[in-house]
């Protein structure tokens, strides 16, 4: 057992049981061993790869989205652009870039990023240190956000928020936790008692030992923005994998490491863990805090209405003149598929837009 699993088990021991949310949070931002707090993830030599790492061409369509969403709002200055979870920061920089041919909307936000990691802090700073603007993070999102439009994008953050998992159980939906065997390694049990949770059941009877999932953390989140772009305007992009309609059922929780499958429970801190977004319920949320949500839209087909494909074929017509060092167009052309493919990234991956109620359709939806 490793540093953290060691300081879990020792936990457990203590206090018993706890959800896989609390340990999702452990194993994720512990300030000492969380797989967060301690590297850097990206990559062919890390552990996975995510679309703006994929290809500028991500970041660039966003800031361009959130150029359009502003402007279909009024322009409102001063106004608040922020990302969560930002990674290396390549997004943020390729949407900043892009949002270049707008002079008026970069003159009228304030940047603040919203990262719990040290290291992918200060890879962020350095990624950042030419925007010609002090750029403020944060450690999570607060209220401090909420005084100003906000336009705000996330990428493969409400998957590592953490979620709970229920199991049916012959006596009833039973919360699945985290405890310790007689040989005092982590193991899977069941709470004694069945949960009070309402868990939705117009689908009829589960079977005996039917997963349900819910991410708490990810819709008091969604709750929080959606209240600010209520109150004040503006506009939020999530993109992540997940599911569309039917949300809910199934076990989703998995670590990854070295871009394979890894063990839940094995080596704590040292796998990322990562759930399906419930699109509908984080769209449900958004509307019940008084904002209007839309989507989700399957990320190949919400890319490619904003010109995804257009925008690889001038960025090859321009290699082939030799003006950009992007590499050859083979490469273009496979970060194009990866982004936009079924079966790559194309339709696991899609985008939810949530914006204020007076605000036309947003574009890509
Ligand atoms: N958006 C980036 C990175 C995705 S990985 C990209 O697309 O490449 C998730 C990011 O969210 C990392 O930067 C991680 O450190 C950050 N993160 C994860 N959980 C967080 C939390 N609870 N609070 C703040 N940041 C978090």
């Amino acid at each position: 057992m490793n540093a953290l699993g060691e300081k879990i088990a020792r936990l457990l021991a203590a206090n018993g049981p706890i959800s896989i949310a609390e340990y999702m949070a452990i194993a994720l931002q512990d300030p000492e061993h969380g797989y967060y707090t301690t590297r850097d993830p990206f990559g062919a030599s890390g552990d996975f790869i995510t679309a703006p790492e994929v290809s500028q061409m991500f970041g660039e369509l966003i800031g361009l989205w959130m150029v359009q969403a502003w402007r279909d709002q009024g322009s409102p200055a001063p106004c608040r652009l922020v990302e969560l979870g930002p990674g290396r920061g390549t997004l943020m920089a390729d949407a900043l870039r892009a949002a270049k041919l707008d002079p008026q909307f970069l003159a009228s936000i304030e940047v603040v990023l919203i990262e719990s990691s040290p290291v992918l802090r200060d890879v962020q700073k350095t990624t950042l240190a030419n925007f010609g603007k002090p750029i403020r993070w944060l450690d999570r999102f607060d209220e401090s956000l909420s005084d100003k439009p906000l336009f705000l994008i996330a990428n493969e953050f409400f998957d590592a928020l953490s979620i709970r998992q229920f199991i049916m159980a012959e006596r009833g939906w039973c919360e699945r936790l985290i405890g310790l065997d007689t040989s005092g390694a982590l193991t899977f049990g069941l709470s004694p008692q069945p949960s009070a949770l309402a868990i939705p059941s117009d689908r009829g009877l589960p079977d005996l030992g039917a997963v349900y999932e819910v991410s708490p953390a990810a819709e008091a989140l969604v709750e929080q923005i959606a209240h600010a772009i209520a109150v004040e305007g503006g506009a939020a992009l999530i993109v992540d994998y997940g599911y569309g309609d039917g949300a809910g059922f199934g076990d989703t929780l998995q670590a990854v490491s070295r871009h394979n499958y890894a063990s839940i429970l094995d080596a704590p801190g040292e796998a990322d863990l990562t759930a399906h977004v419930d699109f509908a319920g984080l769209g449900r949320a958004a509307e019940c805090a008084g904002a209007k949500a839309y989507g989700p839209v399957e990320q190949g087909e919400f890319l490619c209405r904003l010109g995804i494909v257009d925008r690889a074929q001038r960025l090859a017509m321009a290699n082939r003149r030799g003006s950009r060092g992007l590499g050859k167009q083979p490469e273009l052309k496979r970060q194009l598929d990866r982004l936009i493919l079924p079966g790559q990234m194309g339709t696991l991956f899609k985008a939810l837009a949530i914006v204020h109620r007076a605000a036309p359709t947003p574009a890509g939806f």
